[in-house]
Order: structure tokens, then sequence, then C-alpha cells
């Protein structure tokens, strides 16, 4: 059964009808109103804001970070056909399976069940298992994220070598077999494949706390999120995403019942991490650890965070160190720390403010031009690099208040705050550049949406005209099919062309559907417009074809050919339409 569009995008975003179609705000570029459709007619869709445009495959290509064939695998993983994977057996006799990536999955996905049935049932999992049940984590939530124990470093390695897994792909797959002595949390891709782990340590003597895989070719820990693939519908339900520092505290935390949380693993937060997770939902709630040695990291992280356009807030943890800590003693206080979150940035001011005044509430009327500064000081950079006018703003005013001065003064010297340097790295810009129709383009767009025209344009331009030769593949087409039968032209066409082709068409429809949605003037200029530049466009090359001939004739001294030539040139610039198909000859 075929997936639809809408549906599946809906499982991402928040889709409103709009006409014949559905938009939303862009997950692809910064936006307040809605510029992103999806057409459920043409199973595309469109931002009109970047340009980004694309079917279904296109669009979860995009989200998830895939390649063609693992947008394939997951797009029918949703639609429930099964692709069928082949068994470790019929790997390992026909040695067919070429893709690497297929085999470092099936490694430590296979890696994770055998250190997940070792916590569940084995002798050497108890002491894990008494651990976690001190921690009050259920079998169920073991289950959920399939939490297991490795014993020891040389089991894995010889069981996995039973499988048929040579030593250098377990060391290509990460090297799953390096871990012992550690509960062992599988970290998967939003697709569910395991595609590391990280390692935590029982025995207090033991060293490093935390063991995590380091990068392989199907694990990048600057792109990857704890949990993000359980966490998917639960964000989008909430419309916040909550981020915490160790898998622990996201383990404690979707037991708890708050389930749309993640955490980076191995690695503070990155810019990646963050134009991930905006894809999803620009809220995201952090809940950082709350010691002195964390703050540092905590407050890159947030402003990174507000400058990439996200709404900023944070969990008061109060007298706990983690979530984990505060859930152990009750998940309800975690249940309403994070529904009280508080702005990040109004956390910035009381952070300032406590140092001025750490007993008595201090009036700003008491406060002297010095520690107003201070406080300007500390909080005005902070301001800066909120994107948003409105909220910065309110920020000034604000402050003014808190500082009885005017909000002229802060303005002024918001104005004169350094801008800290943006991270090199940001792929995501604000706005991107709208990339505009050719000529040909637009041509063949008003024809697919108003096929009548074809009859006007036929007279006028040929295939040969246009430059692009899949456009003129298309004009061709459209011309064949009118000479058939001049109704249904466009789906007729939609029918015989292959995936790619019909989406770029259907891009074009719905790019024409958007300029012409105000009526036909508009339209015949444009017609008009697109006709007589490919006219002018043909003009041009057949200048400089002749002008290129007519030298090469008069180098060669050949006056036969120049006088030919010359004679061809005129009669072919005064023609109307020109002799188009000159310059493939
Ligand atoms: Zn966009």
């Amino acid at each position: 059964r075929r997936l639809d569009i809408v549906d599946f995008i809906s499982t991402y975003l928040t889709l409103k009808k709009a006409g014949a179609n559905y938009k939303a705000l862009c997950p692809f570029h910064q936006e307040k109103t809605p510029s992103f459709m999806v057409s459920p007619e043409k199973q595309i869709f469109k931002c009109f804001g970047c340009g980004e445009a694309g079917d279904v495959f296109s669009f979860v290509m995009k989200m998830e970070n895939l390649e063609f064939p693992e947008a394939l695998r997951l797009l029918a993983e949703r639609a429930g056909v099964q692709l069928k994977r082949p068994s470790f057996a019929q790997a390992r006799e026909s040695k067919l399976i070429k893709d690497r990536k297929t085999r470092l999955y099936q490694i430590n996905d296979l890696s994770a069940k055998v250190f997940n049935k070792i916590l569940l049932e084995h002798s050497a999992g108890k002491p894990a298992r008494e651990y976690l049940k001190k921690r009050g984590i259920t079998v169920q939530t073991i289950q959920d994220f399939q939490i297991g124990y490795a014993p020891n470093a040389q089991f894995l390695e010889r069981f996995l070598a039973k499988k048929g897994f040579k030593p250098a792909e377990i060391q290509e797959a990460g090297a799953p077999n390096r871990f012992f002595r550690r509960i062992m949390f599988p970290i998967k891709d939003v697709m569910g494949n395991t595609i590391a782990f990280t390692g935590r340590v029982l025995d207090p003597k033991q060293e490093p706390k935390y063991l995590n895989t380091a990068d392989t070719i199907i694990f990048h820990k600057g792109r990857i999120l704890y949990n993000l693939n359980q966490a998917r519908g639960p964000i989008k339900q909430a419309k916040a995403t909550i981020v915490v520092e160790g898998q622990m505290d996201v383990v404690a935390s979707h037991q708890a019942g708050v389930k749309n949380v993640v955490a980076t693993s191995g690695t503070a937060l990155t810019l990646e991490h963050l134009q991930i997770l905006y894809r999803y939902t620009p809220n995201i709630i952090f809940a950082f650890d709350s010691d002195n040695a964390g703050l540092a990291t905590a407050k890159k992280a947030y402003e990174m965070a507000i400058r990439e356009g996200f709404n900023v807030r944070m969990v008061n943890l109060g007298e706990f160190k983690d979530p984990g800590e505060m859930i152990a003693q009750s998940p309800r206080l975690w249940q309403e720390a994070v529904q009280n979150a508080l702005p990040v940035i109004d956390w910035y001011f009381e952070l300032a403010f406590s140092q001025l005044a750490t007993n008595n509430q201090q009036l700003a009327t008491d406060m002297t031009s010095q520690q107003k500064k201070e406080i300007a000081r500390e909080i005005l950079p902070i301001i800066k690099i909120i994107p948003d006018e409105i909220e910065q703003a309110h920020y000034v005013n604000l402050l003014a208040k808190k500082l009885a001065v005017s909000e002229e003064i802060i303005f002024s010297a918001l104005a004169k705050v350094g801008l800290k340097k943006e991270p090199a790295s940001s792929v995501k810009p604000s706005v991107k550049p709208k990339p505009s129709l050719t000529a040909e383009e637009l041509l063949i767009a008003i024809l697919l949406f108003k096929p009548e025209k074809i009859k006007e344009s036929q007279a006028k331009i040929q295939s040969a005209d246009f430059k692009n030769p899949r456009l003129r593949a298309i004009y061709n087409d459209l011309i064949k099919e009118y000479n058939k039968d001049s109704q249904n032209i466009t789906p007729r066409l939609l029918k015989r062309l292959p995936r790619e082709l019909s989406v770029y068409v259907n891009n074009l429809i719905f790019e024409a559907e958007n300029l012409y949605a105000g009526g036909a003037a508009e339209l015949n200029n444009d017609l008009n417009q697109a006709i007589k530049h490919l006219q002018e466009a043909q003009k041009e090359a057949l200048k400089s074809y002749y002008a290129a001939e007519i030298q090469k004739a008069e180098v060669a001294k050949d006056h036969a050919k120049l006088k030919k030539l010359i004679k061809e040139f005129q009669a072919a610039i005064s023609k109307s339409p020109p002799a188009a198909g000159r310059l493939n000859q």
C-alpha cells in the first residue's frame, strides 16, 4: 500500500489545510508564517520560502540525513511492507551481502541482543540487574531501551566469530567487544538500527565511568541523539524536546512518563544536533546537571540554541544533582519541573541580579552606576543574540525597568555590544536565496498548468529552442500528447514519467498554481515574456553561430560559402519563429 505524503509529513509537522493543499512552518529554514506546502494530489512538498521541494523520498532523505536506499527501507517499514533482510546463515553461506553498513548494523544489533539477554537472564548479569533495580528501573524500561550487560571482553568476540563476523568487521562496527563489566546502552539511529554503545561501570573504581563507541561509518556522535528514535512521536505531541546530559536521565524520564527526551552521547551538544531537533519543533527544554563544572558547557548550549532561533527553556533541578536523582525521589517532581521550565533568558537575569544582592532584594534605585554597568555587561550579549526582534525588545524593556534607566539607553548600549562570532559550521541559513525560474522553466510550468496554451506556444517555439535537454524533452512530449488528444494532457504525461522527472514536473505545476492563483492576466503576460525570451535567446545563438562560421569562411577566403552564409543568416533572423534546429545540424 502506498504511503501518503500528507500522512507521512504530518508525523513530523503540524499541517493545516489550505485549499486543496496543506501548509506548515518549513522545517528547512527559519520562518514565522508558513510557506511550506504539501500537495496530496501531486504527492509532493514545496517550500515557497526557501525552494526546498520533492516527494516523500526527498523529504525523508533530507529530514533524516539518509541515502535513497535507506529512505526507501524506512518508508517501506512505515507502510508495513517488509523488505526482506537475509538471515545471518544465508549471509554467511552466500557472502552476497555487499552492503558494508548492513553488516555493521547486524554486528551491533546482535551485540545489543546478547547484552540484553545476559542482563535479564544470565547469572553474570545479576550485579547489573540489582543496580538497575535499586535505581527503580523496571523490566519494561530495560526492554524499551534494550539495556544490557557486557560481562567480559572475550565472550562477544567468540560469539560474533561463530556467527561469521571477522575481527576486522567487528572493529569497523565500533568494537562492541571492547566493553566489559559495564551496563550497556545501545545507541540507535532513527530507523532503529543499533549503531553504537555507551557502557557505564558498576564498580566505581573502574575507569572511565562512561565509555562510548568512537565514530565509525555508521555512527557520528555529533549528529546522533540518544533516544530520538523513540522520542520523535512524543516530541511532536508535546511540541517540545527535552535535552538531558546522560542516558540514565533519558531512561528515568521515559519511565516517569516524560518521553519527549533525548541526550547526546559522548559529546557536547553540537550545531548539527540542534539543526536536527529544529526540524521537529523550535521549542527546547534543557535539563543539564546543576553542578558548577557543567555551567560553561550548559551556557554554550543555551546560547547556541538561542542563536538558532529556538524558544529555549530550562528545568530548575533545585537541590537535585541531575534529572535521574529527582525522578528517583519522585517522578511527579520531574513532571512538574518540566511543566514549569523557565525561559532561559529569565535565568540569565536571575543569575546576574543574584550576584548583586544575595541576602535581601536590592532596589534598582539603590544600585550604584557601577553595579548597573556590570549587570548590563552580563545580560546584553545574551539579548543581542536573540534573532526575534520582538522578543529582543521585550528583554530590553525588562532590563531597562530593572535597572531604572530608559529603554533608549539600553538599545544604544545593545548596539555597541560586539556580536560574538557565530560558529563557522552553521549549515541552516535563516533565509536561503529563493531560486527563481528560468524562462524555459516558466514556459513549461505554464503549459503544464494550462495545457490549452500549448497551441499558442507551438506556433512560436519549437523544442529545439530549449537549451535545457530535460525541458526540451518535456516540451516535445507535451506537444505530442496535445496533438494526440487535447484533454487530460498533464495526467497522461505524468503517468509515463519516471519518479524523478514526475517530481520535477509536479514541482513546476505547483509553482505555476502558486504564481497564477490571482488570475489569467498575469499568466498571459508571463507566457508572452517567456516566449519572447526564448526567441531572443535563439536569435542570439544564431548570431554567434553565424558570426563564427562567417569568420571561418573569411579566413579561408571561401567567397562562395561566405555569400551563402550571409544569405542564410539574413533569412534566419528575419523569420519568425527563427529557423530552429539549425544549431543541431
Ligand atoms: Zn523553507
